[in-house]
């Protein structure tokens, strides 16, 4: 069997450890004799591995007692349209923070449903840096204010959060979940698809303060209710179990490393690998993003010519490197070093630029 390195951006790569174990335990779960995938969601044996769930994910990013943690299907593009049916009342209005094309999506989501402000929009700079605290316009009293932390096509990253007033700041954490710790008592809610950090796609993990879910309408179609889904311990209906499953072992295999300052310090020796490079390149390799702002789940480049990114992604091919081809609207190359991506992945990687480099520069 010979295993590529996978660097594509989403669905991504998931820790071997944790695939392995899922295929030896697929059929016959812990002995039970019949797959947990096909096991009802009700019944004792499942039930512990939600539970379960909830708890890693709570005890990995030392999540207070004041935050609900639910799952719910349909991916962030959900939440992009559920977080303003359910805050975005008539009569208020919702700050988003435009950096790039996935707060651009969730703003315009937000504005299919209510009155909206982009409080910062990066368009001016071609979407290469946060906003400092200073460029932010808040609405006073705004119902929230969006933003989204780590903009996965981009390759930027807010490597910390605004000052909201006291309004909720909500963040989609969909491409850097459980890659650092977070600070609770600046967010009101933070949600993640879980195809990218946690498991394979089909739902996201959703951490929302409890005074913010209690303003949460409760005049939507059910399956649109947080107070459901929270009322319910996200069993309001048929959980997505394996995905839930695969997050469980997920979330086990981040503790058995040694948990967030284990996933950190690898995160930031594996970015430190490509952007090494690219700064070093006198210019071969070009990365737009003003340093501060640089992501460490996504990073992106561009070569000086078209002929030679043909070439380059020739070479990656054949070097066991696999899902390098940057988002269709930007082009260039992207490398998702996602936590579970091991540093030897990201050592083939910045070791064939090098190599690269030195041959066609
Ligand atoms: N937000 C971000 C930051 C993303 O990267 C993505 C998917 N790549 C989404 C939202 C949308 O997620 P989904 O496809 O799960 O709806």
């Amino acid at each position: 069997m010979s295993i590529l390195y996978n660097f594509s951006a989403g669905p991504s790569t998931l820790p071997l450890p944790v695939l392995e174990k899922a295929s030896r335990e697929l059929i016959d779960f812990e002995g039970c004799g019949i797959s947990l995938i096909e096991m009802s969601h009700r019944g004792k044996i499942y039930d512990k591995i939600h539970n379960e769930t909830i708890n890693l994910a709570r005890e990995i990013l030392e999540i207070p007692e004041n935050f609900h943690i639910i799952f719910i299907q349909g991916g962030a593009t959900l939440q992009f349209g559920m977080i303003p049916l359910s805050f975005l009342n008539k009569g208020m209005t919702a700050d988003y923070i435009v950096t790039g094309s996935w707060s651009k999506k969730a703003f315009n989501d937000g504005k299919a449903v209510g009155i909206t402000n982009i409080a910062w929009d990066g368009e001016g700079c071609n979407y290469n840096k946060i906003p400092s605290q200073g460029e932010i316009q808040l609405t006073k009293n705004a119902a929230y204010v969006h933003l989204c932390s780590n903009e996965t096509i981009g390759g930027i990253q807010w490597q910390s959060f605004p000052e909201t007033d006291g309004v909720p700041l909500i963040i989609d954490m969909s491409s850097e979940i459980m890659s650092r710790p977070l600070p609770w008592e600046k967010i009101g809610m933070a949600y993640a698809g879980t195809q990218k950090n946690l498991a394979p796609a089909g739902m996201s993990l959703i951490i929302i303060n409890k005074s913010l879910a209690q303003k949460a309408r409760t005049d939507l179609p059910s399956y649109l209710r947080y107070d459901l889904h929270i009322d319910k311990n996200s069993l309001y209906n048929t959980p997505p179990t394996f995905v839930i499953w695969m997050t469980n072992l997920t979330l086990n295999w981040i503790k058995s490393i040694g948990g967030l300052s284990m996933i950190e310090k690898l995160r930031d020796e594996k970015a430190k690998l490509i952007y090494d490079i690219i700064d070093q390149s006198n210019g071969f390799y070009i990365n737009s993003i003003e340093k501060k702002s640089r992501s460490k789940m996504n990073i992106i480049w561009r070569l000086s010519e078209e002929k030679l990114e043909k070439k380059f992604l020739e070479g990656v091919e054949q070097a066991g490197l696999d899902g390098l081809k940057g988002h269709r609207s930007v082009g260039g190359f992207r490398a998702s070093i996602y936590n579970a991506m091991p540093v030897e992945g990201v050592k083939t990687l910045s070791d064939f630029m090098k190599k690269f480099m030195d041959k066609n520069g």
